[in-house]
């Protein structure tokens, strides 16, 4: 029915691209175009290994926006998936607009020298993609995305008003190794170490980074730490859902993740502004990235589960008064990994990506514009969570959170 052209090669467009393949009628014919055109090529081995079907792959920088145009008119998909870095995100969005195709990403634009990442660029665009009568979806991963899904379920389906919300995202899972990121190392490291940043009473509250934490009893994983942390849906939920009185996003940390952070934070190792090294200027994090273990490695040897979901506490819908519900996916590292041959976060991403993708190709979510996940019914997408490998369950608490 479609052709998708999905930008990048890691983790989460490896898995992405297989869940395509597995859906070949929604998905007739897959592209796949990255900066290191081997890492396509490997995962168009697997996908025909386990899939039995073709992928074409391409080289690009998505950053050089005449050589996307060129390959978007070449390959004329219906949809361009973005699964790069969020480095990547307006280039490719002017490149999509040029060339006359829609845009999907997973993660908000960042600049490279600012680690602050916001809607604003890319919500800067909504004209744009209005006059051209192209549709740009943003966000379309688990944190962001299918958390925004889960909420506007609640809302649709149990709860009139959400008063207070809590996304809670623990990761289970043991890599064996020291220190390691789940997913693309710079990213993750420039999120966690961001000031952390919720929102309550209509404005955003700052506090330090990895400073308020609550322990909390995660099924099939058990208790862990969640620290508080800025996380992107944040802002599109405070737009989407405005009678929020807090909204928070809490993420799960070992003491050793915590304690290798803070060493490596202390003698610089984080900073993203250039420094001298041998006479050429380096970035300390890009480095760091450079000799730390690559995400997608981690696969073969990661156990245990993911656990993320989000708390609503509000007015019910059939007006018995405050309730509040738990809604929440479980996903096991070792599962997802012979499924696709990626752990767990990459699977939790990619799926939701490709259950995006087959919104905008099937034409069940449709609108010119740039929109946010929180803007469209969430029943078709959440009955592909189920079919599609993050099967979820909800619950009634007695009460609010208490933490
Ligand atoms: P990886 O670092 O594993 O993969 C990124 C890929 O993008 C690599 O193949 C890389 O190429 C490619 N790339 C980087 N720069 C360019 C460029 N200029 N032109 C073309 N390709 C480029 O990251 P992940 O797969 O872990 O993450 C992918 C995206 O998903 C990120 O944006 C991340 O923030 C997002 N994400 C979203 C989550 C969510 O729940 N919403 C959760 C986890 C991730 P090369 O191989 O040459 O380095």
């Amino acid at each position: 029915m479609a052709r998708v052209l999905v930008i990048g090669a890691g983790g989460v467009s490896s898995v992405c691209v297989h869940k395509m393949a597995f859906n070949k009628d929604i998905f007739t014919d897959i592209r796949l175009a990255s900066r290191t055109l081997s890492k396509c090529d490997a995962i168009a081995a697997s996908v025909k290994d386990r899939a039995g079907v073709e992928i074409r792959t391409y080289e690009i920088d998505a950053e050089e926006v005449p050589a996307m145009v060129n390959l978007i008119r070449k390959v004329q998909p219906a949809l361009v998936v973005n699964l790069a870095l969020p480095y990547q995100d307006l280039p490719i969005m002017d490149a999509c607009l040029e060339a006359g195709v829609d845009y999907l990403d997973t993660a908000n634009y960042e600049p490279k020298d600012e680690a602050k990442f916001e809607y604003k660029w890319q919500w800067a665009y909504h004209d744009r993609f209005k006059e051209a009568g192209l549709m740009a979806l943003l966000g379309s991963g688990f944190d962001p995305g299918v958390t925004s899904v889960f909420t506007m379920w609640l809302k649709k389906h149990k709860l009139k008003t959400i008063r207070q919300l809590d996304i809670l995202d623990c990761n289970g899972g043991d890599h064996g190794q020291a220190f390691a990121t789940n997913f693309n190392p710079e990213i993750n490291i420039r999120e966690v170490t961001a000031p952390a940043r919720h929102w309550e009473n209509g404005e955003w509250v700052e506090t330090p980074a990895m400073q308020v934490r609550t322990a909390f009893d995660f099924e099939e994983v058990g208790t862990r730490n969640a620290y508080l942390m800025y996380h992107e849906e944040l802002e599109s939920l405070a737009k989407f859902v405005p009678e929020l009185e807090r909204a928070r996003f809490w993420m799960t940390f070992g003491d050793e993740y915590i304690k290798h952070l803070t060493v490596l934070q202390n003698v610089g190792m984080t900073g993203i502004e250039p420094i001298k090294y041998q006479g050429r200027d380096i970035i300390p994090l890009q480095f760091l990235a450079a000799v730390l273990p690559k995400p997608e490695t981690l696969g073969e040897t990661t156990k245990g589960k993911t656990n993320i979901g989000v708390i609503a506490t509000g007015e019910a819908l059939d007006g018995s008064g405050e309730k509040t519900f738990y809604i929440n996916n479980i996903c096991d590292h070792e599962e997802a990994y012979r499924e696709t041959g990626n752990q767990a976060v990459s699977y939790t991403t990619g799926v939701p990506a490709m259950i995006g993708s087959a919104m905008v190709v099937e034409g069940k979510w449709q609108g010119e514009g740039v929109f946010n996940m929180e803007e469209f019914d969430p029943d078709p997408f959440m009955a592909m969570l189920n079919e599609h490998g993050l099967p979820w369950d909800v619950k009634e608490l007695d009460g609010p959170v208490d933490f």
